[in-house]
């Protein structure tokens, strides 16, 4: 019988796996699993969520859109069985809630984010809050080399639109997600 604690460090190494090969846009290149792992973190260490099922979900949010339906990777419907047996349907459907269209232009899919964010399961906006808390930190404390300050501020400015149609959700994160918003640049 798996303990919750052996769903969260299972679902931390199968992250880790599928994007052992793609680093962060950071200029240092950080390892992309830093930023699930994080994730992770701020939901169980400063929000003190402890659903198994959302924790997990957490360290694997990204797999479907970066490790799934491009060359050489799973398909997008290979990934979400992957998901479903290893880890239950569960948290195959809030990793689903929480990806994106890819087919979609990037304009298109970031409105979409904000029309839906209100409409998600509440697991799923646990781990939307805390992707744009730990987004907003990166960016303010290192930001992708080739951002122009205006697209730091646009980043801002969508997350905290985001944001609004996620609040009451969950207070304490509400309240991490507007202090990572006060380092917004000028
Ligand atoms: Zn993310």
């Amino acid at each position: 019988m798996d303990t919750a604690l052996t769903r969260v460090i299972d679902a931390i190494a199968f992250a880790a796996h599928a994007h052992r090969l793609q680093k962060r846009k950071d200029a240092e290149g950080t390892p992309y699993i830093n930023h699930p792992v994080e994730l992770v973190r701020i939901l169980a260490v400063e929000a003190r969520v402890q659903d198994t099922d959302v924790l997990c979900a957490a360290a694997l949010h990204d797999y479907l859109e970066d490790c799934c339906g491009g060359e050489g990777q799973p398909t997008l419907e290979e990934g979400r069985r992957m998901l479903e047996h290893r880890f239950g349907a569960s948290v195959r459907l809030l990793v689903e809630a929480v990806t994106d269209d890819k087919s979609l232009p990037k304009a298109e899919r970031k409105r979409l984010q904000v029309e839906h964010a209100a409409h998600i399961p509440e697991g799923a906006r646990l781990i939307k809050l805390a992707d744009k808390i730990a987004n907003l930190r990166d960016i303010a404390t290192s930001p992708p080399a080739d951002w122009p300050l205006y697209r730091r501020r646009d980043y801002f400015d969508w997350a905290g639109q985001l944001v609004d149609r996620l609040r009451g959700t969950h207070a304490a994160l509400e309240a991490v997600f507007d202090q990572a918003f006060a380092a917004r640049p000028v």
